[in-house]
């Protein structure tokens, strides 16, 4: 599932493509991704307009729209943006193409269609509604939001990572790579960690954010020192060249190393 680095990514080129240009023509074409009003309704919104500036928000991303209003996107577990000039390009698996005057192309791709797409007047409004915590690279949230999340949770490390009220942005995979980062065994329950540990954590966690957003979020470029790139039972540890395992935790499943995380 796209998380907070993949979502940065899709940002950065939607903002490199599809920013300034008029809408032309809006293909929606699966109305099981449309929320918030018809598969028309959003068309309608979205002929005629041009996207002024984008926002990401954990892993949702919202196109401000010239006059007001927001296309919020939300990928699911294997959605993406291609653009492409050419209708010869277009990508299978497209749920909404979008057709800018002059030619241009943006294709939201989804082999399954979790992911959602729909207008909302008001982000702040609408991130307020979907009751979602703060963007986790954001200024917003410092080591004492982080501490204050936590404060009286009891469950796994884990889960709390993963929980998008706490904290947004953070999926099954990268919670893996902040607590292989950081050494904590994934079961590691958040009752056990003291302050000095929060506050480690809090560090590892904006290091791991940042370093895979400095590297395009592609495990290739982070092969040798995150666990990114080795995620399969038996793969050897980027760090101790042990053997990676897979475990149960909160329904996930996990990839540890034994060795390096107690
Ligand atoms: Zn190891």
């Amino acid at each position: 599932m796209p998380e907070l680095p993949d979502v940065e990514m899709l940002k950065r080129s939607f903002d490199a493509t599809s920013l300034h240009r008029p809408i032309a023509e809006v293909d929606v074409r699966s109305d099981a991704i449309v929320e918030r009003g018809s598969a028309g309704e959003l068309a309608g919104g979205l002929r005629g307009r041009s996207f002024e500036a984008t926002r990401r928000h954990g892993k949702r991303l919202f196109a401000g729209l010239d006059e007001g209003g927001a296309l919020a996107l939300h990928f699911g577990m294997t959605g993406s943006l291609r653009s492409f000039e050419s209708t010869d390009d277009e990508p299978r698996h497209t749920r909404l193409l979008l057709r800018f005057e002059r030619g241009s192309h943006l294709a939201l791709v989804m082999p399954r269609k979790l992911g959602k797409v729909g207008l909302v007047d008001d982000v702040d409004a609408f991130l307020e509604e979907q009751r979602l915590g703060p963007d986790a690279l954001s200024e917003a949230f410092d080591d004492a939001v982080f501490d204050a999340a936590l404060a009286g949770r009891r469950g796994s490390v884990k889960a709390a990572l993963m929980n998008q009220r706490l904290m947004a942005g953070i999926g099954n995979v990268y919670s893996d790579e902040i607590l292989f980062q950081a050494g904590l065994h994934p079961r590691t329950e958040v009752p056990a960690l003291d302050a000095d540990s929060r506050r480690r954590l809090f560090d590892t966690l904006r290091w791991v954010l940042c370093t895979a957003v400095d590297h395009g979020a592609d495990p290739a470029e982070l092969e040798g020192s995150f666990l990114l790139a080795h995620r399969s039972e038996g793969a050897s540890c980027p760090r101790c060249d042990g053997a990676i395992r897979r475990i149960e935790v909160s329904g996930r499943g996990v990839y540890y190393c034994p060795a390096c995380q107690t």
